[in-house]
């Protein structure tokens, strides 16, 4: 069961005071207070824990400071979505971007961070096209030891600096352990915060617990957290669940496709179909990841990449955000060049994720109509 309060209630009040006394006295019942702290308002959550069975709504409604209370029926219980009253939010901002079950952004740009001039290339071909977000791989999880493993720490002062110099808002990177947290904030200190960072986790630490409650006790960078890509769905959004008990609610869940010769002759199974599913289950905005699902530049006979239709496919049914792999000159990429579209392609790519989102948007209103009709 969870205890939404008033907005702005401060835990030295004295409501606040008895309202703690009196959950302290419930038997068998633990409780644990989120408050999450905004430029204009306070919200404050209390999860109670253990046998909540034993009581009613309407007992907790009246408890001093209580705004709402919401019982919790499934699996998620931070972020998921309950069917009692749970009008709690499905957005959150970062850096003076959106995020949310209603918006939708996209973050081209390199795999793999492999020289500044790709960096600065794939900046200002964004920033030409009103782009506020990007991908940049620092730290890359490799299936060979003997692969390029990204340039790390080395690389994020020139990374940051150039976000800074194009207008560059979030940056999505993905990190695999701890260290990496300690070194993107010290370098984002360093350069003067030109810029803002999503943590990714990505398919091969989705179930990496240690490190999934790590990043979530931190709360002031966002988390974009991969599906697991061999675990069923259940679990993946398990995983994002350790990230929001933490403390960090500013998550975002990111499908990529599941690892098997089904999906040949794609990288992966591309699995966009659970858009709305995750929509529907958690407060969580979607995001699609079409370059590690496809793998490939293929096109089909209409003209249009592989990439470019699943994208479609996503986009249409309700994705908040795409994280698409760009590179400047893809056959010096040191990571993942087959994948990558090429600069001259940004702006139809964004028309077509234009065209579809549109499209979304009146498929909203379709069903608005039908349920106005029933
Ligand atoms: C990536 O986005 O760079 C990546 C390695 O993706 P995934 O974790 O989905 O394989
Ligand atoms: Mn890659």
């Amino acid at each position: 069961m969870i205890l939404v309060l008033e907005p702005n209630t401060s835990p030295e009040s004295t409501d606040y005071k008895i309202l703690i006394g009196q959950l302290d006295r419930l038997p068998g019942i633990k409780h644990r207070v989120h408050r999450e702290v905004g430029t204009e308002v306070t919200l404050t959550e209390i999860y109670l824990i253990g046998n909540t069975g034993a009581l009613t709504v309407e007992q907790m409604q009246v408890l001093p400071c209580v705004e709402k209370v919401v019982r919790v029926s499934e699996a998620y219980r931070v972020l998921g979505r309950h069917k009692q009253g749970d009008d709690r939010p499905s957005s959150f901002e970062y850096n003076g971007v959106r995020f949310g079950q209603d918006s939708l952004q996209v973050f081209a740009g390199l795999c793999a961070v492999d020289s500044p001039e790709s960096v600065e290339g794939m900046m200002k071909a964004l920033k030409s096209h009103g782009q506020v977000c990007t991908r940049m791989g620092a730290y890359k999880p490799r299936t060979s030891p003997y692969a390029f493993q990204g340039f790390g720490a080395k690389c994020l002062p020139y990374v940051f600096e150039l976000a800074g110099k194009y207008g560059i808002r979030v940056i999505a990177m993905e990190i695999t352990h701890e260290s990496h947290v300690d070194e993107i904030r010290e370098a984002l200190h360093e350069t003067g915060n030109p810029t803002g960072v999503m943590l990714q986790i990505g398919t091969r630490n989705t179930q990496n617990f240690e490190l999934l409650k790590l990043v979530g006790r931190q709360q002031e960078l966002p988390v974009l957290i991969k599906r697991g890509f061999g675990i069923t769905l259940d679990e993946s959004l398990n995983a994002a669940e350790y990230l929001a008990t933490e403390g960090n609610r500013k998550v975002v869940f990111c499908l990529r496709g599941m690892k098997t010769n089904m999906g040949d002759p794609h990288r992966n199974f591309v699995d966009f179909s659970h858009v709305p599913v995750v929509k529907r289950l958690t407060r969580m905005p979607v995001c699609i990841d079409p370059s590690h699902s496809v793998g490939t530049r293929a096109a089909a006979p209409d003209g249009l990449l592989d990439i470019f239709h699943v994208v479609a496919q996503g986009v249409i049914a309700g994705a908040n955000m795409v994280l698409v792999d760009f590179h400047p000159t893809p056959a010096q990429a040191l990571v993942d060049g087959p994948q990558a579209l090429l600069l001259s392609e940004l702006p139809y790519f964004l028309d077509d994720v234009a065209l579809a989102r549109e499209t979304y948007v009146k498929r909203t209103e379709l069903a608005r109509r039908m349920k106005a009709a029933a």
